[in-house]
């Protein structure tokens, strides 16, 4: 087993850097990703190492060591069961997430590679943060890859690396449709995956009651009971519905939902989880107070409360006017939540309308009410079993992406071979 994971001879060694990385740091979707792409590009033969800055929110799981290398503290250690190297850059200066970090970052890693402290053949940035280091590395003639996970984080800050990336991927083909003008006619939209070790209601010590496909219904009552008792709400036996994700006023859309709460809780709960822009939190917090006994408002970020949502939930609500890909979604099918959402990004790239979930065409309220008014109608009928069922059968691993990266490096590595002859 082992031998697999370890890279062939001559692998490609990549360096990724990110923002966050699941499960050191977390803050969104880019934190599983990070978590679970270099591990499944790993057991393909790539030599893959993961950089980023060091804050003191990291969680370590193995024991991490440490190297003094001119002004900088190198934190080593590994994603958990990989052998995927994680080197956390520490240092005063990047202790906040501002384009100073990480043109800072940019320089180190420029000088770690210079003076052999950190070799890679090719390196892969994802979004804003990695562009200064893409533009440093890109003028070496090192191939970058940059990956885009949402086009409206500091967009100006991204436009050069756009331009300069050897080349340019974001997160489903769809965004990559919607995005492609604005970015380049040359971007790539590559499906991300969900970690299925992680992500797995069999496994998932973190809910109450594991179950899988044969035994979904019992296991999944079970949870909603212990989940409905443990919010203080009432009734498990009506649907819940569920939200998970920042309450933002432009991408998620939770608006949306406030709009339509009353007629929603007249037949079914409501557990919200988020955190985000005050106001939204304050009209919640309210709602939350109106109706205790079948809303439950949850103002943070709580990992485990998100696997008892998600082993509980009936449905989950995804009404974002845009979603480069989305995880919520999958992860959701992937323990029998099934997801109404906009038909939009990735979510129309990994929902099939009426087989695994629901899709609505308009960015309003009312069509997201009225599609949870017919999945409602679903769920009364024998239909509902089977969308569960396929749904909890889609192949949301990582697989088929990762081997799709590691065709791209492979191509920019002799494209860019071919140049240097
Ligand atoms: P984003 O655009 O925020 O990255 P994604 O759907 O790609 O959205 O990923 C969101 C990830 O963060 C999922 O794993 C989801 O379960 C998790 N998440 C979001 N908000 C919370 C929260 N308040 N508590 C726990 N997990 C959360």
């Amino acid at each position: 087993m082992k031998m697999r994971q370890m890279a062939t001879d001559n692998p490609l060694r990549v360096l990724y850097l990110t923002s966050e990385v699941s499960p050191l740091l977390k803050v969104g979707g880019l934190g599983d990703v990070a978590g679970a792409l270099p591990k499944a590009l790993r057991l393909l033969g790539v030599d893959i190492s993961i950089v980023i800055p060091w804050s003191p929110r990291v969680k370590f799981v193995l024991q991490p060591w440490e190297e003094t290398v001119g002004e900088f503290t190198l934190v080593h250690t590994f994603l958990p069961d990989s052998e995927v190297p994680v080197i956390l850059l520490k240092h005063p200066s990047l202790l906040e997430t501002t384009p100073a970090a990480y043109a800072r970052i940019a320089m180190s890693i420029v000088e770690l590679k210079e003076n052999g402290q950190l070799p890679f053949d090719l390196f892969h940035g994802n979004d804003w943060f990695a562009a200064s280091t893409i533009e440093l590395l890109s003028r070496k003639s090192i191939p970058t890859l940059l990956t885009i996970h949402n086009l409206s984080y500091h967009p100006k800050l991204l436009q050069a690396a756009i331009q300069r990336a050897t080349m340019l991927t974001t997160v489903s083909p769809t965004y990559a449709d919607e995005i492609r003008t604005e970015t380049r006619h040359d971007l790539i939209g590559i499906l991300n995956g969900i970690d299925t070790d992680v992500w797995n209601p069999l496994t998932d010590l973190l809910i109450p009651t594991q179950y899988g496909v044969e035994n979904w219904s019992v296991g999944k009552q079970k949870n909603k009971e212990a989940l409905v008792n443990q919010l203080n709400l009432a009734e498990p036996t009506i649907p819940l519905l569920a939200f998970i994700g920042r309450l933002d006023t432009q991408q998620k859309g939770v608006n949306k939902i406030i709009e339509i709460l009353p007629l929603l809780l007249a037949e079914s709960n409501v557990v919200i989880l988020g955190t985000g822009a005050d106001e939204l939190e304050r009209v919640l917090q309210k709602l939350g107070q109106q109706n205790p006994e079948h809303l439950s408002v949850n103002l943070r970020f709580d990992e485990k409360l998100a696997h008892q949502i998600y082993a509980s939930a009936d449905m989950m609500l995804i009404p974002s006017s845009f979603e480069p890909c989305g995880l919520v979604q999958m992860i959701s099918m992937r323990y029998g939540t099934i997801p109404v959402a906009h038909a939009v990004g990735g979510l129309k790239d990994t929902i099939r309308d009426h087989e695994t979930g629901s899709l609505y065409q308009e960015d309003t309220s009312s069509a997201l009410n009225t599609a949870i008014e017919e999945a409602l109608k679903v769920y009364q009928s024998d239909r509902w079993a089977t969308m569960v069922m396929t749904a909890m059968q889609e192949d949301f691993s990582w697989k088929k992406s990762a081997k799709a990266y590691q065709q791209l490096y492979a191509s920019m590595m002799s494209y860019a071979a071919g140049r240097s002859e």
